[in-house]
């Protein structure tokens, strides 16, 4: 089978299309026939050396895969299932999704809800994912779409453009922060009402300023979360997931004890078994159809080592799915 190997030589990332017996796959309990999978920022950190994402060599790449389960020892799975996969450290530290298979714990799998095809599913992706273990954050912190507007960071990224098109359709309305005027009329079109600039969240913000947000859900991290805090309302939930702006958090304990802020962590890589099985079926029910036209790059396993580069040179829109077979 095929797959894209990632070695190191001189403290350099090679990445190449080797030919690699299924017999070399790392151990586990279910080998899984590769469909689809994609290219996230961590791939593409992983995949040109530019991160420190791997660090037992060689590697096969790739966070997020689905597929048809080949050979299973766990009761749970039987080959010809439908099957996804995100996080664990797949990719990172066990072979992951940039291969014609992989084998993997049967506790780390997903079997795909029906209704759910594997090319839709990694359009939605690890990405995707957070956006709804966000938007459940926000849920059970009690915020509705009643209680006011739902605020959306580093919007047209793919945690921020799948949380507006779930917050769109449960009925909230919402607010985007975007820092690139080319995309507002794709964030109008998954259902954001208004659109703000990214630099009005990028100056050092007050601790407390005029409180406008029941919700927020933030892949942005830095300046942007603490600004998004102090203008959250009195007993408004924030769900931050991410740090596409930075990982420090220059806030005060202010919006904490004075308005009962509440700020959630969300990580999807450690998530358990039930909440994802949960957070996929709320993904089939919510999202609708037109979620799966959003423009998308496709691209073969060869391709992948020239995707990442772009990707992170910010030359790509949306989702970069990649066909394995
Ligand atoms: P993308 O690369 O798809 O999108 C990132 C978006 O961030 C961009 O589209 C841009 O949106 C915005 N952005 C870029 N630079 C800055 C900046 N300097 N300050 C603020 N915003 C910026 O990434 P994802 O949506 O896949 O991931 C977003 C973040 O979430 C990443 O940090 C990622 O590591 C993290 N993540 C966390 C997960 C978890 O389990 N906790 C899982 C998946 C991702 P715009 O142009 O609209 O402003």
């Amino acid at each position: 089978m095929q797959a894209l190997v990632l070695e190191q030589a001189d403290g350099k990332t090679l990445a190449s299309i080797r030919q690699v017996d299924s017999s070399d796959l790392p151990p586990g309990d279910v080998t899984v026939d590769i469909e689809w999978s994609g290219i996230n920022y961590k791939d593409a950190l992983a995949i040109t050396g530019k991160g420190k994402i791997i660090r037992q060599f060689p590697m096969v790449p790739g966070i997020d895969f689905a597929g048809k389960v080949h050979t299973s020892s766990d009761p749970r799975f039987h080959s010809g299932q439908s099957v996804v996969l995100t996080g664990w450290g797949v990719g990172e530290n066990h072979w992951g999704g940039l291969a014609e298979q992989a084998r993997v714990k049967a506790d780390w799998l997903v079997a795909l809800p029906e209704g759910l095809e594997a090319r839709h599913a990694m359009i939605i992706g690890t990405a995707g994912l957070t956006a709804m273990l966000c938007v459940m954050a926000l849920e059970e912190g009690g915020v509705t779409p009643e209680s006011g507007e739902v605020l959306v960071t580093a919007a047209s990224g793919g945690v921020g453009s799948t949380a507006i098109a779930l917050l769109h359709a449960l009925g909230y309305r919402v607010t985007a922060v975007s820092g690139r005027e080319s995309t507002h009329d794709y964030l109008q079109q998954l259902g954001a009402t208004h659109i703000l600039p990214r630099s009005e969240f990028s100056e050092a913000s007050r601790p407390l300023e005029k409180q406008r947000w029941a919700g927020a859900i933030d892949a942005a991290g830095g300046q942007v979360l603490a600004s998004v805090l102090a203008q959250t309302s009195w007993g408004g939930v924030v769900a931050a997931c991410g740090l596409a702006g930075g990982f420090d958090l220059p806030t005060s304990v202010m919006p904490f004890i004075l308005r009962n802020v509440r700020l959630q962590g969300v990580d999807s890589v450690m998530a358990p078994t039930a909440r994802r099985i949960a957070a996929w079926k709320r993904l089939v029910k919510v999202l609708p159809a037109s979620f799966y036209q959003q423009a998308t790059t496709e691209i073969s396993l060869s391709q992948a080592p020239e995707a990442a580069e772009k990707l992170l040179n910010n030359q790509i829109t949306g989702r970069t799915l990649v066909r394995v077979r």
